[in-house]
């Protein structure tokens, strides 16, 4: 047997899926979108049910590719139960979509989830309302604490042994005989589902009126004997307001409140969270909190602000998985001197973590015949370039963890509800601030995050943003870039500005792509605020487990694949064949003496020492901290760079938002659309190319030439003004 769930979003579908089908879950994708698909099965007695968790919807209709797949899962692929999860606590907008449900031919069971939150407002709920009113079965229960799941499989099973007609609610509205009719020609006609089909048609949804031309054309004329309405002709709007008028109608009173005046907890807990005031601070200190957590290297600045250091080599030793190099002065021996401050739990088990990878590759070198070039393809390229990303899984997890747990206790839908505002100047909604925020700790989560997005566009577009807020992987570019600016400025500010560039990038970007992208409503913010609540152990770790598995079979594929071949560009020249050469020498060597022709006139690539920026952009790609570790191998430090103030700044620029590592690259691959994906890439390498070019300018306006900055931005000024033509010209058109 196979059951499909189906609600609204945040009606508790996919903690009904993990309650039921537990370890037996597996995640994938609905063929050809990037929605998720979770499968799964319960043991019932005997039989093995196959669990299907649906994406959230508020109505069949063909919009989103998030409806389109959970209509086709349920017309074509024949589930034999479609349990509807209904959120009690929002009954009315939830039986929206299930009167839409019930007018398919198919077994429907409704699941009255929240009861606990109903039980605990000291609520009465009238059940059997339902059951009347729609003629299938309600199953009180609570996902959260798996109450009633027996019973609700029980009762599922049991229809779907049966067979069911489609009803409609429309029979009580003024089209009524039009539904009628239509139904009646389909059915003759053979179709399945009829009166779903039917409703469809009358609402002029494109995918029925190509399937079933001649019935279009009917409708068509039973709508022209229709008197005049307040709709005029707009039959989505008739039918909507004829569901809604019903629902009100049989359910208004189907929950009993019992106090209005009395607050529950959770508005209590809401008149602090999302108070006016104190609602961005608060979250400000929370997600604070969690950064230092996991990314500080002085827990509580106890360093910075006391001095705290710690000398004892032993203990450092182990405080940090024997030596982890940012944080550590060493003396002559090597051995870890002092310990400034103590590392977060994040940075503790990342250098534990570093430490495991380091002597797995020490253990291969150790047997491994010196000198031969199999030796430096396992050790220098595929293990260190591994060692890099997988130095990265401890604190992805944990701050994965951080997130799950505000997701988990209901606080994240109300960060989403403080920030939608601000967002949706930009064409995103408030539920993208928490993946662009996780972006300045690593983009591959913050992509990963983009998945409780609903709208397909608004993931492509935040996927696309999450790069420019700079990660952790490419402060060491900073670092390095400071001490040559702090000459003429301090490094501190020179960092920060970078990290302020970067956002004001996001928003230009974000503020162009809407320009372009075609002037589509945003679909309007609705989000039921969870009730707050203690989030469930198992919950939590069936989501890292998730994300941790989804990263393994990432890292072990593509970003391998791609850390081989720079591996191979830059130890071997055209003549491969004859051996491995130094870098300089090597066809990464000649490819970034190409690519310095490209970059001439973004400023760092000009010069003798022009190829080898070139170059460190290329292999950054494997990871940023790569961008460092390759000017040192080329013998730029420091101490050896010669770069004006201008092309440090359009260095920067252009490593901070051109393609960010393999990793990212992959992730926003499997999480945008196709065709977002192909935009994505596009804008990283032109506007990292076009900001780095203008930074270039500006910089060399302020510094030496003004001729030569001025004509730079004026080329700039006058494209802009040529796109803006373009934009506006084509705007008209289409009025
Ligand atoms: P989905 O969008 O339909 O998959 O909804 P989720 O399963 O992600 O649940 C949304 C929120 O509702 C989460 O915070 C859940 O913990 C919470 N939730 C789900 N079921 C229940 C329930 O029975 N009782 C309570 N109190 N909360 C629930
Ligand atoms: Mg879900």
């Amino acid at each position: 047997m196979k059951f499909g769930l189906a609600g609204n979003p945040n009606s508790g579908k996919t903690t009904l899926f993990n309650s039921l089908t537990g370890s037996t879950a597996h995640v994938g994708n609905w063929p050809g979108v990037t929605v998720d698909k979770r499968e799964g099965t319960y043991k019932y007695s005997d039989e093995k049910i196959n669990i299907v968790d649906l994406p959230g919807i508020y109505s069949l209709s063909p919009y989103s590719p998030e409806e389109i797949v959970s209509r086709n899962f349920i017309l074509d692929e024949a589930p034999d139960c479609i349990i509807n999860v209904v959120d009690a606590t929002n009954l009315e907008r939830n039986l929206y979509l299930t009167t839409q449900l019930l007018e398919i031919d198919i077994p429907v069971v409704i699941a009255l989830n929240m009861i606990d939150v109903i039980k605990q407002r000291g609520d009465i709920l009238n059940a059997e309302d339902l059951e009347r009113t729609f003629g299938v079965p309600v199953v009180e229960i609570s996902a959260l604490k798996s109450d009633g799941l027996r019973e609700l499989i029980k009762v599922s099973v049991e229809a779907a042994k049966t067979k069911r007609v489609g009803t409609s609610v429309l029979s009580e509205s003024k089209i009524a005989t039009m539904v009628e009719e239509v139904t009646n020609k389909l059915q003759a006609e053979n179709i399945a589902s009829p009166l779903f089909h039917a409703v469809k048609l009358i609402e002029n949804d494109e995918f029925e009126i190509n399937a079933h031309h001649e019935v279009a054309v009917l409708a068509k004329s039973l709508k022209e004997k229709m008197p005049e309405d307040e709709f005029e002709g707009d039959y989505e709007g008739i039918i909507a307001d004829a569901r809604y008028r019903f629902i009100t109608k049989y359910f208004r009173k189907t929950i009993a409140k019992k106090d209005n005046s009395n607050y529950t907890k959770s508005d209590k807990i809401d008149k602090v969270m999302t108070h006016k005031l104190w609602s961005i601070p608060i979250f400000i200190v929370i997600m604070f909190v969690v950064f230092h957590i996991v990314f500080s290297e002085d827990l509580l600045f106890l360093n910075a602000l006391f001095g705290l250091e710690i000398k004892n080599p032993g203990l450092i030793n182990f405080l940090t998985g024997m030596g982890y190099e940012g944080i550590l002065e060493e003396n002559e021996e090597g051995m870890a001197a002092a310990l400034g401050g103590i590392p977060s739990l994040g940075v503790f088990l990342q250098s534990w973590m570093g430490y495991l990878t380091g002597l797995l590759i020490d253990l291969f070198a150790g047997f491994m015949p010196e000198g031969t070039w199999y030796t430096g393809l396992i050790c220098d390229g595929i293990l260190t370039g591994l060692d890099a990303i997988f130095s990265f899984i401890p604190q992805i997890l944990l701050l994965f963890l951080f997130i799950a747990i505000l997701e988990d206790s209901g606080y994240m839908a109300r960060v989403a509800f403080i920030m939608d505002r601000a967002f949706r100047k930009f064409g995103l909604s408030g539920k993208a601030f928490i993946p662009l925020l996780m972006g300045f700790g690593c983009s591959v989560p913050a992509m990963m995050a983009t998945k409780a997005l609903e709208d397909e566009k608004e993931r492509d577009l935040t996927i696309r943003l999450s790069p420019f807020f700079s990660c952790g992987a490419k402060a060491p570019i900073w670092a390095m870039l400071a001490v040559v600016v702090a000459g003429s400025m301090m490094g501190d500010i020179f960092v920060f500005s970078i990290y302020l560039i970067g956002i004001a990038l996001a928003i230009v970007s974000a503020t162009f792509i809407k320009l372009f992208s075609k002037d589509k409503e945003m679909p309007p913010f609705i989000m039921e605020l969870p009730e707050y609540h203690l989030p469930q152990f198992k919950s939590l770790m069936l989501r890292l487990w998730d994300k941790f598995k989804h990263f393994v079979q990432k890292a072990s594929t593509i970003i391998a694949a791609s850390i081989i071949v720079i591996w191979f560009l830059s130890n071997f020249d055209w003549a491969f064949w004859r051996g491995m050469v130094d870098i300089t020498e090597s066809m990464l060597a000649d490819l970034g003496k190409v690519l310095q022709y490209i970059f001439y006139p973004l400023g760092f690539a000009q010069g003798a020492d022009g190829w080898k920026y070139s170059v460190a952009t290329i292999t950054g790609l494997i990871a940023k901290e790569e961008v460092v570790a390759t000017l040192a191998n080329l013998g730029i430090t420091e101490d050896t760079m010669a770069l004006s103030n201008a092309a440090i700044y359009s260095f920067a620029i252009y490593n901070l938002i051109t393609l960010p590592c393999f990793a990212a690259v992959s992730t926003a691959k499997s999480e945008s659309s196709k065709k977002g994906f192909i935009v994505t890439i596009i804008w990283w390498l032109i506007a990292s190319y076009v900001a780095a070019f203008i930074i270039y300018r500006l910089g060399i306006l302020l510094e030496i030439s003004i001729i030569d900055g001025l004509l730079g931005i004026f080329v700039v000024v006058a494209i802009c003004i040529l796109l803006g033509a373009i934009v506006s010209l084509n705007k008209k058109q289409r009025a």
